[in-house]
């Protein structure tokens, strides 16, 4: 269960809301072992929480919004791979559609962050789904597999299983309409089949698939039901400890 801060909150409300969600997961007796719990602030966050997980030994894992798919040099405004995996990310998130709509972000440049991250030692969250008008017209499977094959070009058939993909339709992200367990399940079973027929049944299964778009504690536990459905990135709801916390937990 992955948590998108987004451009939200501010490296001293980031402590709070780290120290607060550790305490509510540990009230719930949450277990580490059985559903991993990352949190994935702006940039200017990262240390801040990377020294408070690491000093209060808090069982959550960090993530970074966005990378550059080059190394470090005359980048201005960029964040190489090497300096988030020096402040201790594990997880970056890539392609995602607020990157794709608002950055002119296309495949080929989410392929080359995603074969960054993993140069690094990290794991990609390698985002894609359809717009609204695109499931309306019933070619929302085509276009995620299109996505999914461009996204994950070049990455070798070693690296694939270290990679989680996240199914996001474009239309459920930030608008409170949630897919239903069944449109989820659909999409993340076409993306799973698609990584099997290209590297075989033993790559598509070590790949997690995320869904992604308005989930709360109070619908997780139905789209989690989803046989292909691994976990969730969580955007707006993530920026509350304690909805967060449910959902982390009602998703076990
Ligand atoms: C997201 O930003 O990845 C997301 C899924 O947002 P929300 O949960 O707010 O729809």
């Amino acid at each position: 269960m992955a948590g998108n801060w987004k451009m939200n909150v501010d490296h001293v409300q980031a402590t709070a809301l780290v120290q607060r969600l550790a305490w509510t997961l540990r009230d719930a007796k949450h277990d580490p072992a059985s559903v991993e719990a990352v949190v994935i602030p702006p940039f200017t966050d990262l240390r801040s929480v990377q020294t408070l997980i690491e000093g209060d030994k808090l069982e959550l894992g960090l993530g970074a919004q966005d990378v550059s798919a080059h190394e470090p040099g005359a980048r201005t405004g960029e964040v190489a791979a090497s300096m988030l995996a020096r402040l201790g990310v594990q997880y970056v998130v890539v392609g995602h559609s607020e990157r794709r709509q608002y950055h002119g972000e296309d495949d080929a440049l989410v392929a080359a962050k995603a074969a960054k991250v993993l140069e690094h030692g990290m794991t990609p969250i390698v985002c894609l789904g359809e717009q609204l008008e695109v499931r309306e017209a019933g070619e929302h499977v085509a276009d995620c597999i299109g996505q999914l094959d461009g996204s994950l070009a070049g990455i070798s058939a070693e690296d694939l299983p270290k990679v989680v993909v996240a199914y996001e339709p474009v239309w459920a992200i930030g608008t409170g309409k949630v897919a239903t367990p069944e449109d989820a399940q659909e999409v993340c079973a076409a993306l799973r089949a698609r990584l099997a027929d290209a590297h075989g049944a033993e790559v598509a299964d070590a790949v997690r698939v995320l869904y992604g778009g308005s989930v709360k504690s109070s619908n997780v536990a139905a789209i989690m039901a989803g046989e292909d459905v691994d976990g969730a990135l969580v955007g707006g709801a993530s920026l509350d400890a304690g909805e967060f916390a449910g959902i982390v937990t009602g998703g076990a």
